[in-house]
Formats: structure tokens, C-alpha cells, sequence
């Protein structure tokens, strides 16, 4: 095991040079969280282009599940792009893209028979899951949710509901579609208290929406990530799903449920559907499924996979390269990674609902597995989000050699790669309280 190691002042002279130079010719929209600028990656560390060692708890956005270059990804790619770089699995025929799908529609949760569309991302897969949602129920309206994610392009855009700043200059998006509050009791959308509330965030939809402005035999799908991810790694209540994948049922609505970032064992399990014992009608993945090869798929129930010949189609997607490093992927999730994620998440939530106890900053622990949040708030009482704070964190983290992202309005986001130790926490949680300790002693505005 290797520790972060810190050898020049960050940016180093190199990495200086790179981003310099980066500016001239990449587009201004990328995010640029701070100035990591990176030569390799193995396991759990990154190296950037100065020497520098850092910790990865961002797993490259909660991609890369078996760790950096793990060496069995590594040749698994290797032997594939000896014999097939692409054909197109759209109008040929070739065994990784059957092999992938046929296990995807094993792992799947539910015993329903299912069929695999792959794409190249996590937007395209809802792109297909949209689409796919019109074509078989000949409906066109679409239930999301205020913090949800999607992705970028405009189906995925349009029910995306995370930032306005993602959706400014855009419109008009596809229309049609209702945003509703999430799940989200600790900042509840209707201002309620779980235990008291008569579970509003899903009856709402039933008794305003459904009829003060959206017939319900008008909507084609609810879509809905099993954890809000960008929007702050937000668990709902325990039976949200549940009634939410009832009131689908009720109306004939599909179920189409975002795993892009849940999926592939990040929560300690295989998709986190299964946390609650439910068989979504279309489950969109991507990120996770290829250790950091372009990849993404929709597992449907294939009585719902209905489209004729030639109404969806990609060129890249199901490309074989990526099929075989899912295939290897899925085989080191089965073989341990799951279960390491389930027993390393539990360690890290434990910790640090621990350190809540130090820290007044700290409003919320929440997560699953290794998909952990830690809700920063300027005052526990009022919950003020602590959005500047958390930037200077994420910064002097990185100072520190350790990696980390936010997400949401004031969360930091713990999603390491599913490969992570107990040591490897323990080191992760010492700069993150070291950082939080200096950052409440001074805090800024
Ligand atoms: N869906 C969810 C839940 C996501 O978290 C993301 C990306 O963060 C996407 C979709 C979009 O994926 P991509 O960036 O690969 O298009």
C-alpha cells in the first residue's frame, strides 16, 4: 500500500504548464475542481505529472470500482484490442457484446426476462431509457425529481433537476416533463418530518399532480436514481421506492431507475434496487460497469424492449474493447469487490458519524456502501448549507494528497474505488478531520 506523498507546492512547474496550455484549447465548460493535473494511476493512488501522490476517494466519479489500471482490466484489454478494436455491434454480430448482455440480464434484479441496448455513457443510456419509455407505452410525459442528475444531452438534460446553471441557455428542452421533491428528509422538499409526513414526496405526485395538471394514462415513465448522486448522495426513507414503484404500477407508468452511479456494486450490492427488493422495468447504467472504459447499457424487461429494427441505434456502443474489460469488471465485483464495498462502506460511515460528533460542521452523514455523503452545514440547527466551506475543504484536502468531490449543495463526497482498505479510510479520514478541524477554526465569510 502506498500513502499520499506531497513533493512540490500544488500546482507543481509541470502541472502548471499543463493546465496553462489546457486552457488554450479545451472547452471553458469543464468544472475544474482544483489543479490536479494527472500522469498515472494504480490501485487507490493517483500521481500527477510532478511526482505528487494522492489518495483517490473520487475513483474518477465513482468509476473506476476495481481501483486504477487493475491488472486484470489491463490484459483483459490488452488480449481484445489484439483481435477487434470495432465493427459495430449496431449491424454485426460479436460475442463480447452477447456475452456482457447476457450477464447483465443475469445479474439484473427481478426474474422477468430482460434485453441490453448499449450506449457510450451514463446520458445516452437515459437517453435510450427515454426513448425506449415513449416508443412502448405511446405516451410522452415524464416524472423526475428536483437534485436528480441525468446527464447532459437534451433528453437526459430535460430531466435532469440538479443545477440551473446545467440547464441556463439551453431551453427550451424537451417539454413534458415534471419535476417533483425527492425523497430527501433531511432538507424535506415539503417541509415535513419523517414519521409525521404520510410520505408527501410520493403522494404529492398522486394528489396534486396527478390531478391538478398531468393525466397519469399521459406518462410514459418515472425516472429516479435509487440515491440521489450529484444532488448529494441522498438516501430516501425506506419505503419510498417501494410506494413510488406502486404508484407507477397503478397507472401503467414504467419504473426507470438511473443506477449510472449506484450500480455496478458501489452501494454493497450489485444494483442498489436490490436494497429494496425492486424490479425496475428499465435500469440505465454506465460509469462503474467498465473500470473507466466508455461503457453504458439499459437492461429492460424485454417485454418493454419492443422498438423495431432501426429505431435506436449507436455506432460505439457495446464496442468490444469495453465489453471485455465489464466482463472482467463484473467478475472481480463477484468475487469480492461487492462484498468489500458493503463491509469498507459501513467502516467509513461509522467513522465519520464519529467525527459528526467533533465537528458541529458536520449536518449529515448519509450513504450506502461506498457511496457516502457528509452534509456540511454553517449551523446544525438552521442546516444552512455550507457551500463555500466545502470548496475550501475539498481544495486543502487535495493540498493534503487526498482526493475527494462534492456533490449537492454543501456535501462532500466519499466514493472511493470498491478495492479500498481499512487503512486506506483511516488515512482518508485523518487529512478530512485534520482539514475540517483548521477550516471551522477560521471559516471563511
Ligand atoms: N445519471 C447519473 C445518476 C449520473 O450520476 C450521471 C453522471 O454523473 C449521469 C447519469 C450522466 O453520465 P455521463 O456523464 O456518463 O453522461
Amino acid at each position: 500500500m502506498q500513502t499520499p506523498h506531497i513533493r512540490t507546492t500544488l500546482p507543481g512547474p509541470k502541472a502548471k504548464q499543463l493546465i496553462k496550455s489546457d486552457e488554450n484549447y479545451l472547452s471553458p465548460s469543464y468544472t475544474r475542481l482544483y489543479p490536479l493535473a494527472v500522469k498515472r494511476g494504480k490501485g487507490m493512488m493517483i500521481e500527477d505529472v510532478d511526482g505528487n501522490r494522492f489518495l483517490d476517494f473520487t475513483a474518477g466519479i465513482a468509476v473506476c470500482a476495481t481501483g486504477h489500471c487493475h491488472p486484470r482490466i489491463v490484459k483483459a484489454i490488452g488480449r481484445q484490442s489484439k483481435k477487434l478494436l470495432h465493427m459495430s455491434g449496431t449491424d454485426f454480430y460479436y460475442a463480447p457484446q452477447r456475452d456482457l448482455a447476457r450477464k447483465l440480464t443475469q445479474i439484473a434484479p427481478g426474474k422477468s426476462p430482460k434485453k441490453v441496448f448499449f450506449t457510450n455513457s451514463g446520458a445516452e443510456s437515459v437517453e435510450a431509457a427515454f426513448k425506449l419509455a415513449r416508443y412502448h407505452t405511446k405516451r410522452h410525459h415524464m416524472i423526475a425529481f428536483f437534485g436528480a442528475f441525468h446527464g447532459r444531452t437534451m433528453g437526459a438534460l430535460s430531466l435532469t433537476g440538479s443545477k440551473v446553471t446545467q440547464r441556463k441557455g439551453f431551453e427550451p428542452l424537451i417539454p413534458d416533463v415534471t419535476h417533483v421533491g425527492y425523497g430527501y428528509c433531511y432538507r424535506c422538499p415539503y417541509n415535513l418530518t419523517y414519521g409525521s409526513c404520510g410520505m408527501e414526496c410520493v403522494s404529492y405526485i398522486e394528489n396534486y399532480i396527478f390531478k391538478k395538471t398531468v393525466a397519469p394514462e399521459e406518462v410514459a415513465a418515472i425516472i429516479v436514481e435509487p440515491i440521489q448522486g450529484e444532488g448529494g448522495y441522498i438516501v430516501p426513507p425506506p419505503e419510498y421506492h417501494r410506494m413510488l414503484k406502486a404508484l407507477a404500477e397503478k397507472y401503467g407508468i414504467l419504473y426507470i431507475v438511473d443506477e449510472v452511479q449506484t450500480g455496478m456494486g458501489r452501494t454493497g450490492k450489485m444494483f442498489a434496487m436490490e436494497h429494496w427488493g425492486i424490479e425496475p422495468d428499465i435500469i440505465c447504467v454506465a460509469k462503474g460497469i467498465a473500470s473507466g472504459l466508455p461503457l453504458g447499457a439499459i437492461i429492460a424487461r424485454a417485454e418493454i424492449m419492443d422498438w423495431e429494427k432501426g429505431s435506436h441505434a449507436s455506432t460505439f456502443g457495446g464496442n468490444p474493447v469495453s465489453c471485455v474489460a465489464a466482463l472482467e469488471t463484473i467478475s472481480l465485483l463477484e468475487e469480492g469487490l461487492i462484498e468489500n464495498a458493503a463491509k469498507m462502506g459501513k467502516f467509513l460511515m461509522e467513522e465519520l458519524q464519529k467525527m459528526q460528533n467533533r465537528h458541529r460542521w458536520i449536518g449529515e452523514v448519509r450513504g450506502l456502501g461506498l457511496m457516502v455523503g457528509v452534509d456540511l452545514v454553517k449551523d446544525p440547527l438552521t442546516r444552512e448549507p455550507a457551500t463555500a466551506q466545502r470548496q475550501e475543504i475539498l481544495e486543502r484536502c487535495f493540498q493534503k494528497g487526498l482526493l475527494l468531490l462534492g456533490c449537492g449543495e454543501s456535501a462532500v463526497r466519499f466514493s472511493p474505488p470498491l478495492i479500498v482498505n481499512r487503512k486506506e479510510i483511516e488515512i482518508a479520514l485523518e487529512i478530512f478531520d485534520e482539514i475540517l478541524t483548521e477550516v471551522e477554526a477560521n471559516p471563511l465569510g
